[in-house]
């Protein structure tokens, strides 16, 4: 195993431990790419989303929310495109009986290549101090070399996807000679198109019943209520839609945790703007959400940027934000620039006109779309993963700790009595009582004081107080925050103001 699946399987295990996320349906041995979110993953869910929700909504006057149904009337989805085109190439392995996504064979293929470029440049900086010409020359052959490799693959791969052709993309991955993880094997079946969407009946059999589907992407509740929320909201464009919703794929290739899961969440907001101007607010839009994501004090190397070669039907740019989980960097987000695609085709097809009057040029369009999508459960692990961290303290104990940014923590501060006696466990219940309107606290009072610091460093709690004899004496505590274990001492009226002045949003 190497270093980063034994991480990536170390934060997997904690993340059952203390109850942040549990296979579903366990007890009847799970249900592949399903997960459910325990008590303190519910909480770090919601936190997410009201810190995306503020960022986006509350703090742009031109963006509205909505909540739209999973169900949507089954003419939506051919209108989209996606009875049609939202499918993925599917591979088996003939030995292991594994079934691959085609182009996440490549991908990660490619991915390989540009973990031997990253080696040779951490070697070289290594080296630095005696990296003499050849060696310098030597190096950059090699890198070059890798490089000419991904674009020629890169190249390959985008036209197989443009066109749809499977059998080319067969022969690349035979070309490749890209072997079944599992059985180590090169021997695939054909390459086969299949259809990520979730079906069922509505209404009784017997009645005739339609086939409708669980949402893949919560977008068309947003495009079909397009005239619906700019009249009522009297928006004028530019403006956003915003709605966070479940969405469902039967994604085959179920792996990576709830990074690629069968129902997810997604925070997606619609940015409608004036024809020809689309580029110019996607370049908008992919810098403020950089920011949104920085903002949250995450190192800038762990994000990248990755723009789309090959684009889906509906966009005339698209970039994805990417985030350097355990396994490597992968898709967080979407930037999309969607052209008027969904708009006009939803008109076509309902034959309803889905036009805005423009007042300040007095035309009527059909606006164009920028679109920011972002999977809340790819947040999650994006955060998780970058909190999970072990410390080795200077008495060589090893300390677990969950780094998460404090604004998204879900306990934000545990209230713990030194010990079980003298009036402590009151006065610390009191200030519980006072406090737990405001936030998310949590009362300890078992086991020895060190222990209780490491359960709630395990849990990701920012802030502790301690009730000890002084408290009783003069009103203050000491406060002790996670990261630096620094601890200071501070009145109980004054906790709440020291919390709020940390916690505040800083977008
Ligand atoms: P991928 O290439 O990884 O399958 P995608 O390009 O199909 O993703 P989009 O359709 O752009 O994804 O969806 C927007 C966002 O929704 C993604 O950036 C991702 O964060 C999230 N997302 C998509 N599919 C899943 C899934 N199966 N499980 C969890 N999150 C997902």
């Amino acid at each position: 195993m190497t270093h980063s699946e034994e991480s990536f399987k170390k934060i997997i295990a904690h993340a059952k431990e203390y109850g942040y996320i549990f296979p579903s349906s366990e007890i009847y041995d799970g249900l592949s790419a399903v997960y459910d979110y325990g008590p303190y993953g519910c909480e770090l869910k919601n936190n997410i989303k009201d810190y995306w929700w503020k960022s986006m909504v509350r703090m742009h006057e031109n963006i509205v929310g909505i909540d739209s149904a999973i169900f949507m009337h089954p003419t939506v989805w051919k209108a989209s495109g996606h009875v049609d085109a939202f499918n993925d190439p599917l591979i088996d392995n003939k030995d292991s009986k594994k079934r691959y996504r085609a182009d996440v064979l490549i991908e990660d293929y490619i991915q390989k290549i540009e973990d031997k470029i990253d080696k040779e440049v951490q070697k070289a900086a290594k080296r630095f101090d005696n990296f003499d010409e050849s060696m310098y020359r030597q190096t950059n052959a090699r890198v070059l070399g890798y490089q000419q490799k991904i674009d020629e693959i890169q190249s390959r791969f985008v036209s197989c996807m443009e066109k749809s052709d499977w059998e080319a993309l067969k022969d690349l991955i035979d070309e490749l000679g890209i072997s079944c993880p599992v059985s180590g094997s090169k021997n695939w079946t054909e390459v086969r198109q299949f259809n990520l969407m979730f079906a069922t009946q509505m209404g009784s059999v017997a009645d005739g019943a339609d086939t409708v589907y669980l949402r893949p992407e919560t977008a068309q509740g947003i495009f079909v209520n397009f005239l619906n929320v700019q009249k009522t909201s009297r928006m004028k464009i530019p403006f956003g839609i915003a709605q966070i919703g479940k969405a469902f794929r039967n994604e085959i290739v179920a792996r990576q945790f709830i990074f690629r899961m069968k129902e997810f969440e997604q925070m997606e907001m619609q940015f409608f703007v004036r024809p020809g101007e689309e580029i110019q607010w996607f370049e908008y839009w992919k810098s403020e959400r950089i920011r949104w994501h920085e903002s949250l004090g995450i190192e800038k190397a762990f994000f990248r940027f990755r723009d789309h070669e090959k684009m889906a039907h509906y966009a005339n740019a698209a970039t994805d934000i990417e985030f350097k989980f355990p396994f490597g960097f992968r898709e967080l987000e979407g930037i999309h620039s969607r052209t008027d695609f969904d708009l006009k085709s939803h008109q076509q097809t309902s034959g309803k006109k889905l036009q805005y009057f423009d007042p300040e040029t007095n035309e009527s369009y059909v606006p164009y779309v920028v679109e920011t999508s972002i999977g809340l459960d790819r947040m999650f692990l994006a955060i998780f993963s970058y909190a999970y961290t072990e410390e080795t303290l200077e008495d060589n104990t090893v300390r677990t700790v969950l780094k998460i940014p404090p604004i998204l923590a879900p306990v934000k501060l545990a209230i713990l009595p030194l010990v079980r006696k003298d009036g402590m466990p009151e006065k610390a219940k009191e200030i519980l009582k006072d406090l737990q309107y405001s936030f998310l606290c949590q009362y300890d009072e078992k086991d020895a004081i060190g222990r209780r610091y490491r359960r709630q460093d395990a849990i990701g709690t920012p802030y502790c107080v301690t009730v000890d004899n002084q408290t009783l004496e003069d009103n203050t505590v000491t406060i002790r925050e996670r990261d630096s274990m620094k601890q200071e001492r501070i009145a109980i009226e004054n906790i709440e103001n020291y919390l709020n002045t940390l916690l505040k949003i800083k977008i």
